[in-house]
């Protein structure tokens, strides 16, 4: 091995290129324009893994159509709490590009963001009254006023016409329909992203290099060891803040980090399967993101939809995900990720909720071996009158669900996202998939407030920051006037449309 050289000092060093990197950077730029920043990714560009956009669903989640944010409870209501927390954490989303696109750091939006109605469908008489209810709930607060309810064929044909055609009118079905949905490439926004930061900052990223080791200085900097991936140097870098935006390869370099915070956490890795049309008048026959239920023993990150996407300013449609099993962490990643990330205080944790989760591992397994026709059927619950040879299968992105310490359990598998940092500010690791990408915004705001207290403080990241995102830190949920001006405020800049 080459012997180990500095190259290189920073305030901040991301780890990982995809759309949280690229978000905490657009972040800190407009906070703190004199902090030195490094990215660091070890594949040859950025954003190629999860938040690439055939990797990823693309979905702007706002809880507007995904049925597993609203779960039904035993007495037959529904639970809305979910939804309205990620309905508020887009609109901060949402605000922070606008702010952007307003300062000309972002491009029009119609480079990242499309809007696309969001619809729920179900089918069955349970499920159709679960709808119903779901709608009533929600419905009745200004944060889901728009949302159209409809159980009349022909109003569903109107809406969907791909879905209905060649389906039993007479078949029990409802859907509702948010207009002002969209569809995110958010590959494409990490890139523009990134682009806005470069021109005259002390910014910079190093692609092709792999973070191998984080070790804590004796002067509380963090010494990042990164192996040159072309060249096969070894290099290291020292950072005041580190941040691990590696997505799945965060856990495998939060356990590396040593900080106690990270103490009992694992990872079960979810792969996924898209079918995607290739068939353009297919294509142009939907327009729309149409999610139903997940089936029994599904996760609720395996709920099937039929997409409108805009990948790389092109339409497409895509269905699923098809959950699967590997032990891979990252898509493109080694088969020894999971073993490999086995620790004396992780492995009860994981046995425990390996035990607990026996029939999600069944059930992955069985997705994996899936025939085609057996997709095929699934396919044809959305689109009846599907035939294979418009489709073709291809595997999405890698994620690596959350495995931590209980105490009644001993271990549970979480599906959320989760920000671990040390007690100090000094290190953050983001964990989880979902929401995920959508929340980036408040994620990341969140976690700088966290490890920077005092400059979160100070009246100038105040300032900023209610510059950057108008509705940060009071209740949107609870604001009806503010949620009416910054949605106004949204949609123009976004060229977002409501009914
Ligand atoms: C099938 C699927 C569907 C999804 N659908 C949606 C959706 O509809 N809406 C939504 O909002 N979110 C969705 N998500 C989640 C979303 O894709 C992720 O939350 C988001 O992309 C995560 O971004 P990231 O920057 O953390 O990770 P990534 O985009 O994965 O980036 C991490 C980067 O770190 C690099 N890296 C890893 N290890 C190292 C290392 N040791 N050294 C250097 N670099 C390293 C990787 O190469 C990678 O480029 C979906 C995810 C999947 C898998």
């Amino acid at each position: 091995m080459a012997e180990a050289k500095w190259v290189d000092q920073a305030d901040v060093v991301l780890v990982g290129a995809g759309i949280m990197s690229a978000t905490l950077a657009a972040l800190l730029r407009e906070l703190q324009p004199d902090m030195s920043i490094r990215v660091i990714e070890r594949l040859e560009g950025v954003a190629l893994e999860s938040s690439l956009a055939t990797n990823n669903a693309g979905t702007g989640h706002a809880a507007n159509c995904e049925l597993n944010y609203t779960p039904e409870q035993g007495d037959g209501s529904v639970e809305t709490s979910k939804a309205f927390k990620i309905n508020e954490s887009f609109e901060i989303s949402l605000q922070f590009w606008s702010h952007l696109v307003g300062k000309g750091l972002l491009p029009q939006p119609g480079a990242f963001l499309s809007p696309v109605p969001h619809l729920s469908f179900v089918w069955g008489e349970d499920s159709v009254r679960f709808l119903r209810t779901r709608h009533a709930a929600l419905q009745a607060h200004p944060m889901f006023v728009d949302m159209r309810y409809s159980e009349d064929p022909a109003q569903l044909r109107e809406w969907m016409p791909l879905v209905m055609e060649g389906r039993d009118p007479k078949q029990a079905m409802a859907a509702t329909r948010v207009a002002r949905g969209t569809d995110v490439d958010f590959g494409r926004l990490a890139i523009q992203l990134f682009a806005g930061l470069g021109q005259g900052a002390d910014f910079g990223i190093l692609a092709n290099h792999h973070v191998q080791d984080l070790v804590r200085e004796a002067d509380g900097r963090w010494r990042v060891v990164v192996r040159d991936q072309v060249g096969g140097q070894t290099r290291e870098i020292k950072a005041k803040f580190v941040f691990l935006g590696a997505g799945g390869g965060a856990l495998p370099l939060l356990l590396k980090s040593g900080i106690p915070e990270g103490c009992g956490y694992g990872g079960f890795p979810v792969s996924g399967q898209w079918l995607i049309c290739t068939n353009p008048e297919v294509i142009a026959r939907h327009h729309a993101k149409v999610y139903g239920k997940a089936s029994v023993g599904a996760p609720p990150m395996s709920v099937p939809h039929l997409d409108t996407r805009m990948v790389d300013g092109k339409p497409a449609l895509l269905f699923g995900p098809y959950a699967g099993f590997t032990t891979k962490f990252l898509k493109q990643g080694s088969f020894l990720d999971l073993p490999l990330s086995l620790r004396p205080h992780n492995l009860y944790p994981m046995m425990a909720a390996g035990w607990q989760n026996l029939d999600l591992t069944r059930y992955l397994i069985g997705q994996v071996l899936q025939s085609r026709e057996a997709r095929l059927e699934t396919l044809r619950t959305f689109v009846p009158t599907a035939r294979m040879e418009d489709w073709e299968l291809e595997i999405a992105g890698q994620r690596v669900q959350i495995i931590k310490k209980d105490p009644v359990h001993g271990g549970k598998l979480e599906f959320g996202t989760e920000v671990v940092s040390a007690a100090d500010g000094s290190l953050a690791a983001l964990l989880g998939a979902s929401p995920g990408a959508s929340t980036a915004v408040a994620t990341m705001l969140e976690m700088l407030l966290k490890c920077f207290p005092e400059r979160a403080k100070s009246e100038a990241w105040q300032r900023t920051i209610q510059q950057m995102v108008p509705s940060f830190g009071t209740n949107l949920v609870k604001d009806a006037d503010l949620l009416a001006r910054v949605r106004a405020r949204n949609s123009e800049m976004l060229g977002l449309k409501a009914e």
